[in-house]
């Protein structure tokens, strides 16, 4: 909890946020450098860079068959990557399946686009394939625009989304509800007026990495979690939670003079907020022998939730298609976690710092309290606070990731 106050202290000292490449990220590094190397660390900064897309003005009208303003963030918002342009044109819906259970495959074949009218604004739906991919053959297609709707297909895909092209596109493309979309694919001639101002700014930040000065550096066990947070709010749950219980198993590694049979690598990842920035780059930069190397990946992202859904991640299940190894990790974390009177959830999701090492073949394992479904109501908002963690939680999840760091440091494979 000291280390919560802390990073909420330098939040509120700067701007709100701790957010990578702003001096919030910048004080949050240098507090956990600090403490890392007053237990008798030596520390590492891994400096890396990145473009962040982003925009200064997205607007959406619809003028034919009446005018109507939309809103920016309630009914649209650019994705990321959209061109910059204002275009007035009708709408063509592509292939959208509006009824039953609104599996789709719009736009994810160049042959959706057979007869379209050039010129006009494409309307496709979220599913199945990349928006990269939509908008590639919206764009060959000729359309001036690209309109994406919500898919619709279960309560959480039907309002205003974010997503990413990964790459710059060359007209505007606009997420929006399902609703509205279903709106115009349902009225002929409906014509909207979009225009988007599109940025891409070049970021520059930092990791952090911290390595017991002893144990087997071919068998490096590496435990993470990302210390930047979005740019809306101070971050606590997501990450200074995971950051809080890395933190406080590094210090007491050295503090109990643990002698590791095999190096414990502590990992500060900036830039996980903007698309797993620094991890991605942590794994990249490794050599073969660095690869072969890590033996194990543990990852702590969101562990205090408000109201906590104890998790595990689920590599170990059958067909997860992890690699080999992963299954140990989740079974003791689940064993210790059962053996204190909680039987963990298992979850399966990609979207966090582990993902780059699961890539590149490496076994992991993870830890995650919830954000979703009522679990933290403040995910990602300024509410984001000290005052909302579950206590209880957060001390049963550091010591879930002490326990499993140490048990790995030991272990003869
Ligand atoms: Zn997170």
């Amino acid at each position: 909890m000291g280390h919560l106050n802390a990073l909420q202290a330098i939040a509120e000292a700067n701007n709100g946020n701790r957010a990578a490449g702003t001096p919030g990220y910048a004080a949050s590094l240098a507090y956990v450098e600090a403490r890392l190397q007053r237990a008798g660390y030596q520390t590492h900064r891994q400096q890396f860079s990145y473009d962040r897309p982003d925009f200064t003005r997205a607007t959406l009208q619809r003028t034919v068959p009446t005018r109507t303003e939309y809103a920016v963030g309630r009914d649209h918002r650019p994705l990321a990557y959209s061109g910059t342009g204002s275009v007035t044109a009708p709408v063509t819906a592509v292939d959208l399946n509006l009824g039953g259970d609104r599996t789709t495959t719009s736009g994810c074949e160049a042959s959706d686009f057979t007869g379209f009218p050039r010129g006009t604004i494409a309307l496709v739906q979220r599913g199945t394939c990349q928006f990269a991919a939509k908008v590639d053959h919206a764009v060959e297609a000729g359309a001036s625009g690209v309109v994406v709707l919500n898919q619709g297909n279960d309560p959480s895909r039907l309002g205003v989304f974010s997503g990413t092209l990964g790459r710059q596109a060359r007209v505007p493309v606009l997420g929006t509800t399902f609703d509205l979309g279903a709106e115009w694919a349902a009225t002929p001639s409906t014509t909207l007026t979009l225009a988007v101002d599109a940025t891409v700014a070049r970021v520059t930040t930092e990791n952090l990495v911290a390595d017991t000065p002893l144990g087997a550096a071919e068998r490096t066990v590496v435990v993470g979690a990302h210390l930047d947070g979005v740019i809306k709010g101070p971050g606590i749950n997501d990450n200074a939670s995971g950051v809080a219980a890395v933190l406080e198993t590094a210090v007491r590694f050295a503090e109990l003079g643990i002698q590791p049979r095999n190096r414990v690598r502590f990992a500060f990842w900036g830039a996980e907020e903007d698309g797993l920035h620094g991890s991605a780059h942590y794994v990249a930069q490794l050599d073969e022998a660095g690869r072969r190397g890590t033996a194990r990946y543990l990852n702590l992202d969101m562990v205090g939730s408000p109201k906590p859904v104890a998790s595990v991640y689920g590599g170990g299940e059958p067909g997860s298609g992890w690699p080999a190894g992963s299954g140990a990790i989740q079974t003791v974390l689940t064993d210790f976690l059962t053996s204190q009177g909680v039987t963990p959830q298992v979850v399966r999701f990609r979207a966090s710092d582990h993902a780059p090492f699961l890539s590149a073949g490496i076994p992991v394992g993870g830890l995650y309290t919830g954000a979703e479904n009522g679990a933290d109501p403040c995910y990602h908002q300024a509410c984001d606070r000290v005052e909302t963690i579950n206590r209880d939680m957060l001390g049963l999840m550091a010591d879930a990731a002490a326990h499993t760091t140490l048990t790995f440091a030991q272990s003869p494979d």
